[in-house]
């Protein structure tokens, strides 16, 4: 089944104080589609004066909203998640024209979970209890959870609509007001949603700037009048950004970048068995998304006794993999964000031949035909080298799985650590001893065993070393958007 290029207006606003406005200079941008680099639509190019009216209709509305009651707030985050459901199709569209990802993914996957993110917070609130002990017979302590006030978000381009479903429920449930900037390659799909919820949440609860990082993004970290800055992005991006708000002594959370290892022990191995088809699943098919996600296994580690013939299989998946119109159903893997990030694989499949890495598959620009041939494609690629080669240690965010071989339990730790991040790692093994101690030993936030890429809303997400701080998802959440207050009452 094939889908077409959905229709957006000529130009877009931000969404401020609940209406849509146009940038105060008047100065826009143009968004295009990587699927064929055509015109998407204008949005607003905005700066510190819009950035300024957006955390002022915030501060106006964070008396009410913090003091609304969990029951209603609840009920208004389960009518998001009703609006994006009813409009299913519509968002993963969207998303799809702008991203480059398959309708595919998009359909069964982004926007189904953006909705349950958004079911998940709104459940949180309502079973919450709070907590109160007698000190002595005269005496209560109680525990009082308050709003922060007004919290900065900004998010990246890889998960548009769902990085937005991980950052505004949890915030908008603990009874923060929010300006929220999505990333400038990505501006659609949440426009098209403040479209739908315009009038979902009182005036100034929930605002939306467009624009780049440092005319936007920064005057947004920088503010005195926010309360916290939670950021997802790029590990060098979220340095900056905690520089910024270090001046108004904000806290932040820190989403940023991985270069998981995926491994697989000699276990896996048994040509008769489903595992074994499954685990060849697992090398091939969460890598090549795109390669565009925090947590891809861009790093395959595979046992040499296994190691030619469990190749053999790897390679032949993946030169199996239809690249195709990323509107059309079968397609599994779609074009790249952007003209940039398309460069940028490149020029990392460049660096890790000039330091002798072998291309086992891949390796080239894809060239779709029609249209499709102005879009950003990259074949899947897979890289035979070294752990201390730059394409081992660098995020490059795209197609490109950079494979090498270990001896023993030990030796695959030691290669799996030896990176600045720790995001996500993946462990294949049928050994009970491995299922448990391996992971165990990992210094990643998520570890997958015996399978790879499940996000679900209860489960924390977030980095160890350079991959950030703080966490996603799971009710704790809530405390990283919240002030706990004591109160002792003598009566
Ligand atoms: P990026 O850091 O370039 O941009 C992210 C956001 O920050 C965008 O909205 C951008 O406009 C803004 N920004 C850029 N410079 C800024 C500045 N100086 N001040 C304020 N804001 C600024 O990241 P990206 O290229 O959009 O996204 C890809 C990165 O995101 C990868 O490193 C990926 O691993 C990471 N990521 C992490 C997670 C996670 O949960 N850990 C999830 C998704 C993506």
């Amino acid at each position: 089944m094939s889908y077409s290029k959905p229709k957006f207006k000529e130009k877009y606003g931000n969404f401020i104080n609940g209406k849509f406005v146009a940038p105060v200079d008047g100065e826009y941008f143009d968004n295009t589609s990587p699927v064929d680099n055509s015109l998407i639509a204008k949005y607003p190019r905005s700066k510190q004066a819009d950035v300024e009216n957006a955390v002022a209709a915030a501060n106006a509305a964070k008396e009410t909203w913090g003091n609304t009651s969990a029951a209603a707030r609840a009920a208004l985050l389960n009518k998001v998640a009703d609006i994006i459901e009813a409009n299913l199709e519509e968002f993963a569209l969207v998303e799809t024209c702008d991203n480059g990802k398959p309708i595919r993914e998009t359909l069964n996957a982004d926007v189904p979970l953006a909705v349950d993110h958004w079911r998940y917070f709104a459940a949180v609130i309502r079973a919450e209890e709070g907590s109160a002990t007698e000190l002595d017979e005269n005496t209560l302590s109680m525990n009082i959870k308050e709003p922060l006030g007004v919290v900065a978000q900004i998010i990246p381009w890889n998960f548009p609509l769902l990085m937005l479903s991980w950052k505004l429920p949890p915030a908008l449930a603990a009874g923060n007001c929010v300006v929220l900037k999505p990333a400038e390659q990505t501006p659609s799909t949440a426009t098209l949603l403040m479209e739908k919820i315009a009038e979902v949440f009182p005036p100034g609860v929930v605002n939306v700037i467009h624009g780049f990082g440092p005319e936007a993004g920064k005057p947004l970290a920088s503010s005195s009048e926010v309360d916290k800055v939670a950021f997802t992005g790029e590990t060098t991006t979220g340095q900056l950004i905690m520089q910024y708000a270090s001046k108004n002594l904000n806290p932040v959370t820190m989403e940023l970048g991985g270069k998981s290892p995926n491994i697989f022990f000699n276990s896996v191995m048994d040509e008769d068995d489903a595992f074994l088809d499954k685990a060849i699943e697992g090398a091939v098919l969460f890598a090549f998304n795109q390669g565009e996600v925090c947590t891809c296994p861009s790093r395959l580690l595979v046992q040499e006794d296994i190691y030619d013939k469990f190749m053999e299989r790897v390679i032949a998946r993946t030169e199996a993999i239809v690249q195709s119109n990323p509107y059309n159903t079968a397609c599994m893997v779609g074009a790249q964000a952007s003209n940039d990030q398309f460069e940028k694989i490149l020029s990392y499949i460049k660096i890790g031949k000039e330091e002798g890495a072998k291309v086992l598959t891949g390796g080239e620009a894809c060239k779709l035909d029609g249209e499709l041939g102005n879009g950003f494609y990259v074949q899947p690629t897979i890289l035979e080298g070294h752990n201390k080669m730059r394409v081992f240690q660098e995020e490059i965010f795209g197609p490109v799985v950079c494979v090498t071989k270990f001896k023993d339990e030990a030796e695959a730790l030691e290669i799996a650590n030896d990176t600045l991040y720790g995001l996500g790692a993946g462990v294949w093994t049928r050994d009970a001893h491995q299922l448990y101690q391996i992971p165990r030993a990992i210094k990643a936030g998520r570890v997958w065993v015996n399978c790879y890429h499940a996000y679900p809303a209860h489960a924390p997400f977030g980095g160890y070393k350079k991959s950030g701080f703080g966490r996603e998802n799971h009710l704790m959440m809530m405390n990283y958007y919240r002030q706990t207050k004591n109160m002792l009452i003598s009566y």
